[in-house]
């Protein structure tokens, strides 16, 4: 995500490294927010942090990264890296202000600690909803959100079969209840037809539906 004065990296799984360079120089990059550490979504965070040593060590990149993360887990002591990445903790206790943004986070349902994120500037709010069984916070989490990145690992036939996630018609529910302007679905399964996601989004939700995907961009 970037803003006027930010730019953010959230969540980090496997083969973010090499897409985000199409759209942004590491150099660039001012902070990394994970919502949780399972493997899809840190398991590129190793290779960044030799990227920015390597950037650092020949000067093209000043800042160490900051990478935030919540802290009950052992994982955390991994997000930081020598002087080249520094982790900070989160929890949903505390609002995070990174330049015009302020991030708050709260926990989801999923097998271990999880957390969605909202990031809010003057005049839009991103929401993005990462691993998470059905629970009615998620509303709250979401409301008004200009725009909804939610997990749907699930067709809606799946319901409650893989617990600490939800299905594309659970997301587009809670975009309805919301009352968000449009929804993005991300964490597509890794089978079937995804358009059948967006068909079962629509079915709850009245509003735009859309699937994420490399390369797309939304503007707020
Ligand atoms: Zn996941």
């Amino acid at each position: 995500m970037r803003s006027d004065n930010q730019a953010l990296l959230l969540d980090c799984g496997s083969g973010v490294l090499s897409r985000l360079q199409r759209h942004i120089g590491l150099e660039e990059l001012d902070a990394v927010v994970l919502s949780h550490y399972h493997w899809d979504h840190i398991a590129d965070i190793g290779c960044l942090q030799y990227a920015v040593r390597v950037q650092m060590d020949l000067g093209s990149r000043r800042k160490p990264l900051a990478v935030y993360g919540h802290a009950a887990s052992t994982r955390f002591a991994d997000l930081s890296y020598l002087d080249y990445c520094q982790g900070y903790p989160v929890d949903e206790a505390r609002p995070l202000q990174l330049g015009e943004l302020r991030l708050t986070f709260s926990r989801n349902v999923h097998p271990d600690p999880c957390f969605s994120i909202r990031l809010e500037r003057t005049g839009s709010t991103l929401v993005y909803i990462s691993d998470t069984g059905w629970c009615d916070a998620l509303v709250n989490t979401a409301r008004g959100a200009d725009l909804l990145l939610c997990e749907a690992s699930l067709y809606d036939e799946y319901r409650g079969r893989i617990p600490g996630h939800l299905t594309a018609g659970e997301a587009g529910a809670i975009a309805a209840r919301a009352g968000v302007r449009r929804l993005v679905l991300t964490h597509l399964p890794h089978f079937g037809r995804h358009h059948l996601l967006v068909e079962q989004a629509r079915s709850r939700f009245e509003g735009p539906v859309e699937l994420a995907g490399p390369g797309k961009c939304w503007q707020l």
